[in-house]
């Protein structure tokens, strides 16, 4: 990664955060403010309205605290680095100047920020975004928020920045609830028994369990809960960065859609179904005042061009 790289170069420090200031300056001023207008219905709807969906997913499984959170990001950093290296390798990784690739890290910079209420470690990963060049309909972010997409899901699906927001959502979500982490915690407790692990951790068992799960970071399948709360989470997050949530509906519609043809990747680890659909549909009044109130994006990016395979 290049100095030039904005993603790779987002620390803590040059974070910029979104949403309103909420210093008690402020807060005391809104408070009044609202007081003068009656609008004290307003302030609570305000607070509400700030919570998002915070409360519609529950707490971490038990199962994830078996794994230390460090190990399981070093292996994935260590696995995307290699899967870059081999990409690069075979020329399948779009180069930092292309356009697709400033459409993705555009969007992510602007979902970044808001990603540490879901998981205080988010503030000390170095968040990177990479485009495959792979007709693959795909995109995934691995543990400590190591994001891919292929050029076959901007490009086949013709996503729209909204949808794009929506897939980079779900797929961060699954990073900062920890999911691999989960499933890894499941794999040990069942291999060394409950009981033992926990005075294992750190130790041989959990160790090799750590080998024998990190060649499959890359293609892991969610539990139905885990792929629900990351529908959520994900939702949250792109409402909050001003891209509007509604975008789930139409691209989850087109995921349907392509799969009559020939089911796309993502399909395999993400069943797209009426229930789905659904489901996103209800949660949507959530995250629409989230929505309203984020400030929106300067910069609008059109697909790839139908027609062409990109370059
Ligand atoms: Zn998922």
């Amino acid at each position: 990664m290049s100095k030039r790289d904005p993603i790779a170069a987002t620390s803590p420090a040059d974070e910029t955060h979104g949403g309103p200031c909420l210093c008690a300056w402020h807060e005391r001023r809104l408070f009044t403010g609202l007081l003068a207008t009656g609008g004290l219905a307003a302030l609570a709807g305000q607070a509400a309205a700030q919570d998002g969906l915070q409360g519609d997913v529950g707490r971490t499984s038990r199962f994830t605290k078996l794994v230390p959170a460090e190990q399981v990001e070093a292996a994935a950093t260590q696995q995307y680095s290699s899967m870059l290296a081999q990409a690069r390798d075979q020329r399948a990784l779009k180069s930092i100047d292309h356009p697709q690739v400033q459409r993705l890290r555009y969007i992510a910079e602007r979902i970044i920020p808001h990603t540490r209420p879901w998981n205080p470690r988010a503030a000390q990963w170095r968040w990177e975004v990479n485009l495959l060049d792979s007709p693959q309909v795909n995109a995934f972010c691995m543990p400590g928020g190591k994001i891919a997409f292929y050029f076959g899901i901007l490009h086949k699906l013709q996503l729209s920045d909204d949808e794009v927001a929506a897939i980079m959502g779900h797929e961060a979500a699954h990073a900062l609830r920890e999911h691999a982490r989960e499933r890894m915690g499941k794999t040990a407790a069942t291999r060394i028994g409950a009981g033992l692990v926990s005075s294992l951790l750190g130790l041989g068992a959990v160790g090799d369990t750590m080998l024998n799960m990190g060649g499959q970071l890359l293609t892991l399948r969610f539990s139905r809960e885990d792929e629900t709360e990351a529908d959520i989470v994900g939702m949250d997050l792109a409402a909050r960065a001003g891209y509007d949530p509604a975008a789930g509906l139409t691209l989850w519609q087109k995921m349907m859609a392509a799969s009559k043809r020939a089911p796309p990747e993502f399909m395999s680890t993400h069943p797209a179904g009426d229930t789905r659909i659904r489901d996103i549909g209800e949660k949507l009044p959530k995250v629409q005042p989230l929505f309203a109130q984020a400030g929106k994006p300067p910069r609008r990016f059109a697909p790839p061009a139908a027609a062409s395979r990109g370059s």
